[in-house]
């Protein structure tokens, strides 16, 4: 069976695409240091615990599992943090990066799945941003996916490296099953946090911002759900196994919500009161961010299936469990 190494993949995103490379017919296996992924997060496949600086283990890994591609989604990729500390960031971002493809160069492993961002759009366009749009990052964690992606395209060009990157707008949703969904120590997305406030777990949400120059004032996000971005990854995958050339790729649906919108669905879908509060915009924030992600559909036939009540209907459903569980082991402990 064909392995591919994942690196961080006991993470959020990470993880819902090991469960779909198994159920493509690959093995995943994790590399992951587990500082912010989790342990049980790992059901698909080994888990080898390492840091993507530490190029002994990567390389005796590497070594030993003999994968036919990368994933790569090992990363500092709290935004806020990035901007409080960019040198974590561009350590484990960059350097980090550069390490994992040195030892790729080394054994001969030459594709790679890019974890890439919209962040690297900063405040790009108002409208449905493309591949080509004009902008730049305004965090250095955008900086340090734009620099990846740079430093990509000139591995492909040297050294035959190819990758795909793919841009994401925001993950959101849980598995179907409820196996994996999102779980942050702080969390700091937006539905998590809906979430909680709609258990009675916070009090009320603060919205950052409602002064934007949006409909209702709020800030707009391009929401996908994490199996749909799994299913990019798989495609991403069949695309680089096929020969294809490295290439950028947005994923999202091209439909916007703006935070007062996801407040009103979270509220329909859990039949529950979300208060809310305003509070003043986040430093690093774009006003809109929404795709256009033809080049998706056109080059890795991938279409997004499920809309926004999907994702919070998922993510509801892993997140009770989540806090439910959370509360027995607190009672346990
Ligand atoms: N947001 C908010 N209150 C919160 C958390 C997030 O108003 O408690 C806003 C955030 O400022 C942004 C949007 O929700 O405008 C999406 O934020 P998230 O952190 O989920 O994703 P980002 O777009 O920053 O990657």
């Amino acid at each position: 069976m064909n392995r591919i190494l994942v690196t961080g993949g006991a993470g959020y995103i990470g993880s819902h695409c090991c469960k779909a490379l198994a159920a493509a017919g690959f093995e995943p296996v994790v590399y992951d240091n587990l500082s912010t992924g989790h342990r049980h997060f790992c059901k698909w496949g080994p888990l080898v615990p390492g840091d993507i600086r530490d190029p002994d283990t990567l390389s005796r890994t590497i070594q030993a599992m003999r994968p036919v591609a990368v994933m790569h989604f090992a990363a500092q990729s709290i935004v806020p943090r990035s901007t409080a500390d960019p040198q974590e960031t561009f350590d484990v971002n960059v350097a980090g990066t550069l390490n994992l493809l040195e030892v790729m160069k080394t054994y001969g492993v030459n594709q790679m799945v890019f974890s890439s961002t919209c962040a690297i759009y900063g405040n790009a366009a108002s409208g449905p941003i493309g591949e080509d749009a004009a902008g730049s990052p305004i965090t250095p964690y955008g900086t340090s996916k734009a620099m990846v992606e740079s430093i990509l395209a000139s591995y492909e060009a040297a050294y035959g490296l190819r990758s795909v990157r793919l841009r994401y707008f925001n993950a959101a949703g849980a598995a179907e099953d409820a196996a994996v969904g999102e779980w942050h120590e702080p969390e700091t997305h937006l539905i998590p946090i809906v979430l909680d406030v709609a258990l009675g777990l916070r009090p009320a949400l603060q919205i950052n911002g409602t002064d934007y120059d949006t409909a209702d004032g709020t800030a707009v996000r391009d929401y996908i759900h994490v199996e749909d971005l799994a299913r990019a990854h798989v495609a991403a995958l069949s695309h680089l196994l096929d020969g294809g050339g490295g290439v950028s790729v947005n994923v999202g649906t091209g439909a916007g919500h703006s935070v007062s919108e996801i407040v009103q669905a979270v509220s329909r879908v859990t039949r529950r009161p979300v208060p809310t509060v305003h509070g003043p915009r986040r430093a690093g924030d774009p006003s809109r961010l929404v795709a256009n992600a033809r080049r998706a559909g056109s080059l890795l036939a991938w279409q997004p299936r499920k809309d926004i009540e999907a994702m919070i209907r998922d993510a509801w459903a892993f997140h009770q469990d989540l806090r439910r569980t959370e509360g027995i082991s607190t009672l346990i402990a």
